[in-house]
């Protein structure tokens, strides 16, 4: 039985892979692929940036459950083809998520490794959004980038912990952004953390302040109270959209249907369910923020019970407890 190695799963290494079993019913055919897909349509990667294709899955042909079905291809994505050793007739194989190495013999050996972007020699292509594309995480990155730069102006109603972090994330996303607040200290907080705008409501109207700072209103608006969607409603520009993430299960508001529609919002619920946590983490893990800076207080642990107190009265952000 003749032993088939492919390096490379997508348009070349996936259909050869294919069609050698239908010339051989007999042959053990092992596709190597070190990217996460097997067989994706690069074609559809620019309606994948541009969301005409809306869905990751639908770029994907097939997958290696498929392979393995219906053509009894073992298809082994994550594992790189690090070394030929054309003498001994083996290829050393990294499997990328254990690292581990090991050598895999073959009768005959398919290269089908693609290409790589050609980047030509251009000043300015270290700045950010500056992008090559040829893989699916390299769109996904794409239109990640897209997502975070869409909203130019964003305002953050409600300054405690969710709030400061969603304000420093769009901050670093290079919105202008507003934090509104009851509680001086919080706002403090968050002026030294490096948000541009404050806005104490107990002394200042934020509809005014919104106003001075963008005449038509803000593109994005968060309630991180739970109980905000009317102020929402009034800071918000035509066109706009408002993420509900605050927490206020006793919140009944009387809804300004009209508003909404004369504005032809887009509002939405956020929570942890639909993706958003695990990007969230892998935002945070890249170190674009330092959540650090929203340290109000250290206490030992016998405080514990004076540090719910300071964050119910909204006197401290993020209190560590050392013990
Ligand atoms: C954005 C975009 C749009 C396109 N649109 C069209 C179109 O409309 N029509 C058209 O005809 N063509 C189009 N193409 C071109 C077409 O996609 C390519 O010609 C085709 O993908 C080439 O297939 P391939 O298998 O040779 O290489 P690739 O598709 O690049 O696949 C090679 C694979 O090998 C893997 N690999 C490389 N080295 C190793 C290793 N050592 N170990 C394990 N795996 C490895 C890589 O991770 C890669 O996934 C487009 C390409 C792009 C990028």
């Amino acid at each position: 039985m003749r032993k088939v190695i492919i390096v490379g799963g997508v348009a070349g290494g996936a259909t050869c892979a294919a069609r050698l079993r239908r010339l051989d019913e007999e042959a053990e055919i092992i596709v190597l692929e070190r990217g996460p897909f097997v067989s994706f349509a690069n074609c559809g990667l620019p309606y994948y940036i541009g969301d005409v294709i809306r869905e990751e899955s639908k770029l994907l042909q097939a997958s290696p459950e498929l392979f393995r079905q219906r053509f009894r291809i073992d298809v082994r994505t994550q594992h790189e083809a690090v070394r030929i050793d054309r003498d001994a007739r083996e290829v050393t194989v990294r499997d990328l998520v254990s690292g581990r190495e090991y050598r895999e013999s073959y009768d005959a050996l398919v290269l089908s490794p693609g290409a790589s972007p050609v980047v030509p020699p251009l000043e300015g292509l270290q700045l950010p959004g500056i992008f090559t594309v040829r893989t699916v995480p390299d769109s996904a990155g794409i239109r990640e980038w897209i997502e975070r730069h869409n909203a130019k102006r964003a305002v953050v109603i409600g300054g405690g912990p969710a709030g400061a972090l969603h304000a420093l994330l769009f901050a670093a996303a290079g919105a202008r952004v507003m934090v509104a607040d009851r509680s001086r200290a919080r706002l403090d907080i968050l002026a030294r953390a490096g948000i541009p705008r404050v806005v104490d409501v107990s002394a200042e109207p934020l509809v005014e302040a919104v106003r001075e700072e963008t005449c038509d209103g803000a593109d994005l608006v968060v309630d991180a109270v739970g109980d905000q969607l009317d102020a929402a409603l009034d800071v918000v520009r035509s066109g706009g959209r408002i993420s509900l993430f605050g927490m206020n299960s006793r919140a009944r508001p009387a809804v300004r249907q009209n508003a909404i529609t004369r504005k032809e919002l887009t509002i939405y619920g956020s929570y942890v369910g639909v993706n958003t946590f695990p990007r969230a983490i892998a935002i945070l893990e890249r170190g674009v923020i330092a959540p650090r800076r929203l340290l109000s207080d250290v206490l030992p642990l016998e405080r514990i019970h004076d540090a719910l107190a300071r964050l119910r009265a909204g006197d401290a952000m993020k209190v560590a407890i050392r013990h």
